[in-house]
């Protein structure tokens, strides 16, 4: 079985879900409910914008081939309505912020250059033709397609659909994932644990990870380390869109999910990467869907949601372009590391960005620490050691 660089496994997830080509069902919601999903449809202009030659300043609108000069003003025009009459050689219309620009004018001076006397207005410098004008059409042209199906809806995008007018939108549906946890040690929420048990954190956090993804979660019951439990509730899980499993894919003798699956016919494109936490890691596909074993430690279980799995609810929920978007920040320290791995250590990034400090940590399971940290850093597989003020790179979480 395949042992992938970071860079190739997430190349194989990317290339395996583009090329599935999955084709999720459309469905109308109002534009207070867009927020965040992927729109289904072309979102074409209704008109020019602006419809008009539009001011963007305060000041006077003029004939620039006037000036310099002393020009004579023939009225007003505010935003929210139209001049009636045309600027004349030698005249000049005073004119507000978002206002048309009257017709005979090309240009808009600023009234903080000009000097204003009685009906008049001198203005001492010269305007390029179209100076402080948005012209018509310059933002978009009339039926101009402006976001493409694919696109994720943010506040942008809602401005823009607001703007030209749609008060519904098609959008895809989100994608259903099924979540299961497996282990013997692990117990519910609201159960005491025993000493050597745990409880199952790992649904929750991909439940919220899913959420965020644009994704439906659902999680099924645990399924306990035994072969018959696992491989139904896999079955069951490979009716939804996707199947993320946290835990038994290791190489313990109970780590049943890679026998489990291989029986149900999966196909499998790795199982493991060359990054930490999170080495044994499972990509593939039975029954026609995708599925992700994830390793079971929590912070395992959570990078390589955000690093892989992320991605393919965002594929499978219709978006065109899913992001991945690493950040740079200097080292608050020294920092040292075994090569050969990339890592993504909890980290904090201060307020303003500049400074990123590695957590003390206990490894994979420690999740008070992944609770303090706000990010990753995020080393490079051959780079030995940093020195305080070097740039590194960073996942936000
Ligand atoms: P595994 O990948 O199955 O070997 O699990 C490794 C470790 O991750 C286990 O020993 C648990 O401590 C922890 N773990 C596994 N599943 C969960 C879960 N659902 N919630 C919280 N921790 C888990
Ligand atoms: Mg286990």
């Amino acid at each position: 079985m395949a042992t992938l660089t970071f860079e190739q496994a997430r190349q194989c997830v990317l290339g395996r879900l583009s090329a599935a080509k999955f084709q999720p069902n459309p469905e109308v919601v109002s534009l207070s409910e867009a927020s965040g999903r992927v729109l289904a449809e072309p979102i074409a202009s209704d008109r020019d914008y602006p419809a008009l030659p539009r001011s963007v300043r305060d000041g006077f609108a003029v004939r620039s081939a006037d000036l310099p000069g002393d020009l004579f003003v023939i009225g007003e025009v505010r935003a929210g309505e139209a001049f009636a009459g045309e600027v004349q050689p030698g005249q000049a219309v005073e004119i507000m912020t978002g206002a048309p620009v009257p017709r005979g004018a090309d240009a808009v001076v600023m009234v903080e250059h000009c000097t204003v006397a009685g009906d008049h207005v001198q203005v001492p410098r010269t305007l390029a033709h179209g100076e402080n004008v948005s012209a018509r059409g310059s933002q978009a042209r009339d039926e101009e397609v402006l976001l493409e199906p694919g696109a994720r809806l943010g506040f942008a995008e809602v401005a823009l659909l607001a703007t030209v007018g749609r008060s519904s939108v098609s959008v895809y549906a989100r994608p259903q994932v099924a979540i299961l946890a497996t282990g013997d040690e692990i117990v519910e929420v609201n159960e005491t644990p025993l000493d050597y048990q745990i409880r199952n954190s790992n649904v929750e956090s991909l439940a919220v990870q899913v959420r965020r993804a644009g994704g439906c979660p659902t999680i099924l019951p645990i399924a306990r380390d035994l072969y018959e439990p696992t491989r139904e509730l896999a079955e069951h899980g490979l009716r939804f869109d996707l199947l993320l499993l946290s835990g038994g894919v290791s190489a313990g003798k109970y780590d049943l999910v890679e026998r489990a699956l291989a029986d149900l016919g999966a196909e499998f494109f790795f199982d493991r990467v060359l990054i930490m936490p999170g080495q044994p890691l499972v990509f593939g596909k039975a029954r026609g869907k995708f599925f992700f074993g994830l390793p079971g430690n929590p912070a395992s279980t959570m990078v390589t949601f955000e690093l892989f799995a992320r991605a393919a609810v965002e594929i499978l929920g219709g978006e065109k372009e899913p992001r991945f978007a690493l950040l740079w920040s200097r080292l608050s320290q020294d920092f040292r590391q075994k090569t050969g791995l990339t890592r993504f250590l909890p980290a904090n990034l201060n307020a303003d960005g500049s400074r990123i400090s590695p957590l003390p940590w206990q490894g994979s399971g420690d999740v008070p620490s992944l609770a303090r940290a706000n990010a990753f850093l995020v080393t490079e597989p051959d780079r030995e050691s940093w020195a305080a003020g070097d740039w590194i790179r960073v996942l936000l979480r």
